[in-house]
């Protein structure tokens, strides 16, 4: 029903994951997202835009 509004905070789960954190930049605003590895895609926190782990590599260059 609301499960968008307590989703778990990240950062907490993923030890022990094999996982690597990946900076990312959202396209929309600048801002700097951090994305885990096993991640399609998350939410900029400043504008709540969808940022997907295709435009993190490609703005990764
Ligand atoms: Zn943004």
């Amino acid at each position: 029903m609301k499960d968008e509004q307590d989703r778990p905070l990240k950062g907490c789960a993923v030890e022990g994951r094999n996982v690597a954190p990946v900076a990312c930049r959202c396209p929309e605003c600048g801002h700097e997202v951090e994305m885990f590895s096993d991640e399609l895609e998350t939410t900029c926190p400043q504008c709540g835009k969808d940022v997907t782990m295709e435009v993190c590599k490609f703005g990764n260059r």
